[in-house]
């Protein structure tokens, strides 16, 4: 080794953090080489062996771990390329550096070929040799970083009580992990590299993987579906709520999939409970509120013998009170019966402007007891959308009678529905008394109800966007809403493309 006492470039200074010692073994039969070698790592901090041949270098390697072997290329008895091929057959994490003194070109691309991670020509300097030797641990250091979050990823994923399946673009299993395969009740675990439909069975589930890994480099969609299924014998009533999303490379090219399986069957019986007793205790209570309202009516006509005004006064008062009551149990009605899904039942092709114009015609009355201006905006001749006729009129008929309850005198509102890309879009647009940015976040929340000056005199329930969302949400569509106080609102309905395409 040629001298070079220079203390510049140590290893130290080349690697951040070196956080364990790196093992050193040098396989060379001169000594001088194994020596400076020795001295020189040493120094740095390594911890550094020598073997005078190959033969004996393999014994060490097969007794302890080295991460780093400095291999001479030519020795007497077993050649450092026989050396090398042994090592990384066995031992593939070690990083492999030759020394030789016939660096040619055929040497190179062999001893590359076989696995070695750099070379050194003799006569090499100390500079050369630290230089080799940091890249060689900044190597091992990259290699230990990812075998750890590869380790961490895995314990992390194999302990979720969520199933986790990922696949190749090809369909293939990449990884299920142990709460997935509890779900489908397979007790193999060799299912990587199996095909998804070798274990999986439900139809919709299939789809929804192959719709991510086909899904085009410019969109970027989570598709998301509870899927009832008898995964296996003894879990016959599971529900699941499944999220699929593609996985890209770089060049946004799709890998794969990976879909997330959510056991919700729990929360749907405790929703399922709740919504059938909100519905039956809606129902008990419609008859007899309507019964008392028409014996109030009999005694308010005079049927019953006359009334003083004070007695009018309180049975009128009387009957607003019943007759919110009744409006009250009829939304809790709708909206249990949205939730248990029977609104999905019957669709049909809806044309969204007709229907937008009927239900303008049906609140121009009203808007017009408040000189509001109430107009539909022309976009296109027919928009249509796949849909439940009654519950888009819900919908929409929710929107416009808010609309002109929360706003003032001479307002205006405007309702349009128009064509996205990929979606059908209605819109009621309003001049009203607005709502804050802090009630925005619950506006859809059942119950709520803004309390301020502006709306303490307006009857309601609290539960008409409540509605509007879930008729939405059960359409597969979304619900945005811009607002500002004294400016007005704008509640936009996107419905998917897909829904709305016969
Ligand atoms: P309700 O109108 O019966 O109170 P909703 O669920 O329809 O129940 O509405 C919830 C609350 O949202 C209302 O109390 C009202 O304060 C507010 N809101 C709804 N629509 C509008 C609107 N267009 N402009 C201003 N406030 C609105």
């Amino acid at each position: 080794m040629a001298t070079d006492n220079s203390s510049k470039n140590s290893i130290k200074d080349s690697v951040k953090d070196v956080f364990f010692q790196p093992r050193v073994l040098v396989v060379d039969d001169e000594v001088r080489i194994q020596k400076a070698c020795q001295r020189l790592l040493t120094e740095e901090g390594c911890d550094v062996e020598v073997a005078q041949d190959g033969i004996k270098g393999l014994k060490m390697i097969d007794e302890k771990h080295f991460d780093i072997i400095l291999l001479d290329l030519m020795m007497p008895g077993m050649s450092g390329l026989d050396v090398l091929t042994d090592v990384k057959s066995r031992h593939p994490d070690t990083v492999v550096i030759i020394i030789t003194g016939y660096a040619t070109l055929e040497h190179s691309i062999e001893t590359m070929k076989k696995g070695a991670f750099d070379f050194l020509s003799k006569p090499f300097s100390p500079t050369e040799l630290r230089l080799v030797i940091a890249k060689a641990i900044e190597s091992i250091r990259t290699l230990q970083d990812i075998a750890t979050e590869k380790s961490r990823m895995r314990v992390m994923i194999n302990t979720l009580s969520n199933g986790v399946l990922t696949t190749d673009n090809q369909q293939r299993i990449a990884l299920a992990n142990p709460a997935f395969l509890k779900m489908i009740g397979c007790r193999k675990t060799s299912v990587i590299g199996h095909k998804v439909f070798e274990f999986i069975k439900d139809t919709r589930l299939l789809d929804m993987i192959d719709q991510a890994i086909q899904q085009p480099a410019n969109t970027f969609a989570e598709i998301t579906d509870e899927i009832a299924m008898p995964f296996s014998k003894e879990d016959q009533d599971m529900i699941i709520g499944v999220r699929c999303i593609p996985f890209r490379d770089r060049l946004n090219r799709n890998l794969g999939s990976i879909t997330v399986f959510n056991d919700i069957t729990a929360l749907k019986k405790i929703d399922q409970l709740k919504s059938d007793f909100v519905s039956m205790v809606a129902h008990e209570i419609k008859s007899p509120l309507n019964s008392i309202l028409m014996q109030l009516n009999v005694v308010l006509d005079g049927l019953a013998g006359d009334l003083t005004k004070k007695q009018k006064d309180i049975l009128q008062r009387t009957s607003e009170r019943i007759k919110s009551l009744t409006i009250l149990s009829g939304e809790l009605l709708d909206l249990s019966k949205i939730e248990s899904g029977l609104i999905n039942q019957e669709r049909e092709q809806l044309d969204l402007i007709e229907l937008i114009k009927g239900q303008v015609e049906f609140y121009r009355d009203k808007a017009d007891a408040k000189s509001i201006l109430l107009t539909v905006k022309k976009t296109k001749k027919e928009i249509y959308m796949l849909g439940n006729r009654i519950n888009i009129e819900e919908v929409m008929s929710n929107l416009i009678s808010n609309a002109i309850r929360y706003s003032p005198s001479g307002g205006q509102i405007t309702v349009w529905a128009d064509e996205k890309s990929d979606c059908a879009k209605i819109v009621v647009s309003d001049t009203g008394f607005g709502i804050g940015q802090k009630e925005l976040e619950h506006i859809f929340d059942r119950f709520f109800r803004v309390k301020n000056e502006t709306t303490r005199y307006i009857n309601g329930t609290g539960l008409g966007l409540s509605i509007v969302k879930s008729i939405v949400d059960a359409h597969h569509g979304t619900i945005e809403v811009e607002s500002e106080i004294d400016k007005g609102s704008c509640f936009s309905i996107y419905f998917p493309r897909s829904e709305y395409k016969i």
